[in-house]
């Protein structure tokens, strides 16, 4: 199927992409997920606006914060040695999204705004209490990524505007992570996938970040589960009472992938697992 016809335009700048986005337009990133949607004809923008050419790919460090442009690449955020080394949740995430191929095109902006409830990028910027700038008709403002993700495919993000960088705070020295993901075949979007990242000091756990993807209309950020386990040596129990708090935060989708109670149950195996290899412990089959 082909899509139905559109406008094309292929901005300079922000200023030109914001005019362009008015009444039934849609913005081209990557173009992974709106092409598909264009071809099927479940989108017939007006017009479409390719902002592939402005200067929103910066990655760099500003005070506290990792800075992404929206326009950072998969890819890049999962070989940037500065992701690696400030968000490394961040760079192992991505690592799990498609194909290389995939990754090559898709970007940071574009897996926000398109907001799947079980893509890794929007979890962890959920996990890591991400903020996400935004430019509009309004002007500039702010949108922390609690208040981000409304429900499957919704946004924050009033029409007209455009979603310009993401910044995330930094983490604790010696924080540690993991991501596990379940998913039918290798990099498919997942079933359900856990991101985690814990610090422990003096052998005690002082700050858990738990988010779980495919679970719920928005990425679920575990905060009964991260209480859990805040203040307590990080043994097994702490670590399976948690799991199951997580699991008990998730309103999982009922449908032809897997059903409801599944996902649920998964949600707890995939949380103890990515507890335990975040702590370093061995992963029981
Ligand atoms: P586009 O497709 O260009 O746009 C997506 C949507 O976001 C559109 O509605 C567009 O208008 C809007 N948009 C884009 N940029 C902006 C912006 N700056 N401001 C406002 N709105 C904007 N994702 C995962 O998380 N995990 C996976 O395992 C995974 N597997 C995939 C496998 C395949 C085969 C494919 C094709 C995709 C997969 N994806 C997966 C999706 C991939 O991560 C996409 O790259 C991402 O969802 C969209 O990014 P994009 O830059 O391609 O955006």
């Amino acid at each position: 199927m082909k899509a139905a016809p559109f406008d094309y335009v292929r901005a300079a700048t922000v200023e030109e992409a914001l005019s362009a986005l008015s009444g039934g337009a849609r913005v081209l990133a990557g173009g992974q997920s709106l092409v598909p949607l264009l071809n099927q004809r479940l989108v017939r923008p007006t017009t479409v606006v390719d902002v592939n050419r402005l200067d929103l790919d910066h990655l760099h460090e500003s005070g506290s914060d990792l800075v992404l442009g929206a326009l950072v690449r998969h890819r890049q955020v999962e070989t940037s040695p500065l992701v690696r080394r400030r968000a490394p949740l961040l760079a192992e995430a991505m690592s799990h999204v498609g194909h290389v191929s995939v990754r090559n095109l898709g970007t940071v902006g574009g897996s926000a705004a398109h907001a799947d409830p079980a893509a890794e990028l929007p979890a962890v910027c959920v996990a890591l209490d991400a903020t996400f700038g935004v430019r509009g008709p309004g002007g500039p403002r702010e949108i922390p990524a609690r208040d981000f993700f409304l429900g499957p495919h919704r946004t924050a993000l009033a029409p007209g505007e455009l979603l310009v960088e993401v910044r995330l705070p930094r983490p604790p020295p010696r924080s540690r992570h993991a991501v596990v993901k379940l998913s039918r075949r290798h990099n498919d979007l997942a079933l359900v996938a856990v991101v985690a990242c814990v610090t422990v000091r003096d052998g005690v756990v002082t700050r858990a970040r738990i988010a779980v993807a495919g679970a719920g209309p928005t990425p679920v950020r575990a905060g009964a589960a991260e209480a859990l386990l805040v203040g307590r040596a990080p043994g097994h129990h702490a670590v399976a009472e948690a799991a199951d708090a997580a699991a008990d935060a998730t309103d999982p989708p009922d449908d032809r992938h897997a059903p409801a109670a599944y996902r649920r149950e998964m949600a707890a195996v995939l949380t103890r697992r990515a507890l335990r290899g975040a702590l370093g412990q061995v992963v029981a089959p």
